[in-house]
């Protein structure tokens, strides 16, 4: 493949991309990355990262109140909303340069720019000083995704989880309309800080997809905090009314709200990147398609992490983007495996799940037991918190393996990616049983529930 100038090209310098550029580097690669805005893509600047830490500062508020419980008093606290911001942005800018470093460190050519797939070895670039053709003999498209609102009167007024890091003023009255991942944590998020939010979801339960015990059950710890979750509720529009905006709902009713965030899902981000002229299959919702590695319908072309939609996690995106690395670069041709992806939500209280729902277990298996346990931790004895804690166990009766766990609580994320490791590797029920527990934690409880719920 001579009068390539690169092995290989990336497009989009987000979770995936860094992560097989610089991967490709270290196994001696020319690496060329093309990054329209910021380095670290949606997760550092606009997702993961700065979501953690406004939970953070969200938690701090109920640390507050509850310390009272343990014999602390404590001066009123005040959130300074624009000393968050700024440390917010401190830390992500911190994290720019941190990314950077990690591909020039490792030989990964930077181009500043919005690049288009031309052919299966060619990328034009729109640079600031003009545009630029590189030559490559493999492209990988990390482009990532985008938010999607959908079309109703009054759209114009309603911002996305983009703009939810850098509001001014800090929205006293939100209206966040989703049930899903970034629905649920932002209305958690901002009542912590202080905000009046409405969350409102089109449908009977919010998070669909999770167990149906851990929907109803973080439902009703939501609601406890404080958040006006109202279920089968729809939006009929959106109008400006003085400094605030009217939420008129389908029922007639009309909420008013400093800002209202449509957390109605994201769209994988192919706007402009010349899938048609370049003849590139992908899916109506823009979707690249690939197949088992990650190869699209040129051959020469890969596509990973968010534009393939399939499950829109950063890790899944490195995994993926390494996968393709092994594949083109290193030793081995290999494929990754979708089974027992463990998952957070961060909402408060959290909620973390791996494998299957209690439903999806009896569709898969037949006959399941399934393991429930529902308290109040040891924390809220004294914090006067009503906070209370769910786990649950489902297994497979005939194998005896743990196929689904799930819990809501404090740090279930923390928990559950250790207990991910036990079910990936087919732990069964009886080699729970045998684990000692860590006393006294919350975590103890996934090893100590010996009765299974009835029916
Ligand atoms: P991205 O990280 O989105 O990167 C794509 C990059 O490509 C962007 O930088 C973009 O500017 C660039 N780009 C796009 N088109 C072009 C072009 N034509 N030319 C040049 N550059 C281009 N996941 C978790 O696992 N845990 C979480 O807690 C979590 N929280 C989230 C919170 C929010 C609010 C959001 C929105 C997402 C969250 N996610 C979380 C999901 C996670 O951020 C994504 O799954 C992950 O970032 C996907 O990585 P990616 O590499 O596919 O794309
Ligand atoms: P989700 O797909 O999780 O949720 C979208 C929500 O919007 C659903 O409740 C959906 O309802 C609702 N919805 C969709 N269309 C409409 C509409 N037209 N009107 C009203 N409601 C609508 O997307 P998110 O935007 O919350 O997040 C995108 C992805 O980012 C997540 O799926 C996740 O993969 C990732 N993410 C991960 C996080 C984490 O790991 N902690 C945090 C944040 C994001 P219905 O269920 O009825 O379809």
């Amino acid at each position: 493949m001579a009068g390539q100038d690169y092995d290989l090209f990336v497009i989009g310098g987000g979770s995936g991309g860094v992560r097989a550029a610089r991967m490709a580097a270290q196994h001696g690669a020319r690496v060329v990355l093309a990054e329209a805005a910021a380095l670290g893509g949606t997760c550092v600047n606009v997702g993961c990262i700065p979501k953690k830490l406004y939970s953070y500062a969200a938690h701090y508020a109920d640390a507050f109140h509850e310390a009272a419980g343990f014999g602390w008093d404590l001066p009123p606290p005040r959130l300074d909303w624009g000393r968050l911001k700024a440390n917010r942005a401190r830390e992500i800018s911190r994290l720019n340069g941190v990314y950077q470093q990690l591909l020039t460190g490792t030989g990964v050519e930077i181009v500043r720019g919005w690049a288009q797939v031309v052919d299966g070895h060619t990328v034009h670039v729109q640079l600031a000083t003009g545009t630029q053709n590189f030559s490559a003999r493999h492209i990988l498209i990390a482009t990532g995704g985008t938010p999607s609102v959908p079309d109703f009167p009054g759209r114009e007024h309603v911002v996305t989880s983009d703009s939810m890091f850098d509001l001014d003023p800090f929205p006293s009255r939100l209206v966040v309309v989703g049930g899903g991942y970034i629905a649920c944590e932002f209305a958690s998020i901002f009542n912590g800080l202080g905000a009046r939010v409405s969350q409102l979801y089109r449908g009977e339960q919010v998070l669909r997809g999770f167990d149906g015990d851990v929907r109803h059950f973080l439902a009703q710890e939501m609601r406890k905090t404080g958040v006006d979750l109202r279920l089968h509720t729809d939006v009929a529009s959106v109008a400006r009314s003085g400094a605030g905006l009217q939420v008129t709902l389908t029922g007639g009713e009309v909420l008013q709200a400093d800002t209202v965030l449509y957390a109605t899902g994201r769209i994988p981000n192919v706007n402009g990147l010349g899938l048609e002229a370049a003849g590139l299959a992908h899916r109506r919702d823009g979707a690249i398609e690939v197949d088992s590695h990650y190869r699209t319908s040129l051959p020469s072309v890969y596509a990973v992490g968010d534009v393939t939609a399939r499950v829109q996690l950063t890790p899944v995106a490195l995994a993926e983007a390494m996968a393709v690395v092994d594949h083109l670069f290193g030793p081995a041709r290999r494929s990754m495996s979708y089974e027992y992806i463990p998952t957070a939500v961060f909402t408060h209280p959290n909620v973390a799940t791996v494998g299957l729902t209690e439903t999806q277990a009896r569709r898969e298996f037949g006959e399941v037991s399934v393991y429930r346990s529902e308290f109040k931790p040891l924390r809220h004895t004294l914090s006067g918190s009503d906070e209370r804690t769910l786990m649950k166990l489902v297994v497979d009766s005939a194998s005896d393996r743990v196929v689904g766990l799930h819990m809501v609580g404090p740090d279930a994320g923390e928990i559950v990616q250790g207990f991910a490791v036990a079910m990936k590797a087919g732990a069964t029920k009886a080699v729970f049983d045998q684990t000692i527990g860590i006393h006294p934690t919350v975590a103890e409880e996934f090893v100590t529930m010996r009765q299974p719920v009835a029916g």
